[in-house]
């Protein structure tokens, strides 16, 4: 068996030994004769399960009391509605940060609920760079403040929490949650699909302060309505047994590692080298202000984007794949998220050197 290094933006690599563990613990867990995923979700072991990884998150995040853990189905995607039927409340205003396709997406959904406010744009200088937050206009009477830390399709990243302006701050953390330590109470709310940093997909967390729970609108469906999932646990339906197990395993993983701020030593390092390797080439090129670069999803193209198909065959030979870039942008993509090994990023610095001096 061979492993390839999967640079794919999601679903995407897990660690191997988060792999290995499933797979021992697949027919018979820990004894009980069964798999996890022919357990009720009511079960004694099942709920053990269920409260290990909502406490090994609480503790690699360093979550302060009050915030509540939900864990729950349909994707970031879901929250995109499920944040203004929850936070709108009795104002008609809420505020976006847009700056690239994930803000877009969660703006179009919160549209149908609420009147929003752009309260800054990277659309001017093509998503390549983040507005000042000296630039940004923000209502003061919205119900929040939203925006998307890591545009996994253009690679920005925010690099610091953002001044909320008072309005509870919501953020869009789905391809940078457990990249690096976070100040939760800095926000009302952070939401994040599982299938990139924390584990397969069919799984969301929401973090959220508890004061903000429990307005919905009426039409909210109950399986949005984070008070009623709140008091269940999350699990007012039956919940996605398997991928909160592993999410749990990925967790355990990440303490292995020594916690967030070694993952994110690690991160710095992965991704400092890869964007030094296109700087310095001009062959390679990050359209992106090196002030907001993602750490986590590298965009880069070729000039000659004729050899863009040969990049990819040679560099899948080589055992690097899923390099393509969204394909709203062409180019490549690197995402080089936790479970991506140093190892990795380095063997595709080496490729990309050799192909450089083969096509250059
Ligand atoms: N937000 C961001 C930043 C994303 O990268 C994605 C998925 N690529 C989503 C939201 C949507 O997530 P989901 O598919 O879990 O709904």
């Amino acid at each position: 068996m061979t492993r390839v290094y999967n640079f794919s933006a999601g679903p995407s690599a897990l660690p191997t030994a988060v792999l290995e563990r499933a797979r021992d613990e697949l027919l018979d867990w820990h004894g009980t004769g069964m798999s996890i995923m022919e357990m009720s979700h009511r079960s004694k072991d099942y709920v053990a399960i269920a409260e290990r990884a909502e406490s090994d998150l609480r503790e690699l995040l360093s979550i302060p009391a009050g915030y509540k853990v939900l864990f729950l189905q349909g994707g970031a995607s879901a929250q995109f509605a499920a944040i203004p039927m929850n936070l709108l409340r009795d104002k008609t205003t809420v505020a976006y940060v847009n700056t690239g396709i994930w803000s877009k997406k969660a703006i179009a959904e919160a549209k149908k609920y609420a009147r929003v406010q752009i309260a800054a744009s990277g659309e001017p200088n093509n998503f390549c760079a983040i507005p000042p937050r000296a630039a940004w206009t923000v209502d003061a009477d919205a119900a929040y403040l939203h925006y998307t830390s890591n545009e996994t399709i253009g690679g920005v990243e925010f690099q610091d929490i953002p001044d909320a302006g008072g309005l509870p701050l919501v953020s869009d953390m789905s391809s940078n949650i457990l990249s690096r330590p976070l100040d939760v109470g800095r926000f009302g709310l952070v939401y994040a699909g599982a299938q990139k940093n924390m584990g397969p997909a069919g799984i969301a967390v929401v973090i959220l302060r508890e004061d903000l729970i429990g307005e919905p609108m009426a039409a909210t469906p109950s399986i949005l309505d984070y008070r009623q999932q709140a008091d269940n646990g999350s699990m007012l339906n039956t919940p996605p047994t398997y991928p909160w197990y592993l999410l749990g395993l990925v967790l355990e993983w990440l303490k292995e590692q020594g916690g967030l701020a070694a993952i994110e030593a690690v991160n710095v390092r992965k991704s400092a080298k890869l964007y030094a390797a296109i700087d310095r080439s001009p062959f390679y090129s990050n359209p992106v202000d090196p002030a907001c670069r993602s750490r986590m999803n590298v965009p880069f193209r070729i000039a000659n984007t004729e050899l863009e198909k040969t990049f990819l065959a040679e560099a899948r030979a080589a055992g690097l794949v899923n390099l393509e870039g969204h394909r709203s942008v062409g180019g490549f993509r690197a995402s080089i998220y936790n479970a991506m090994p140093e190892a990795g990023v380095d063997s595709l610095i080496g490729f990309m050197g050799e192909f450089e001096r083969k096509y250059g």
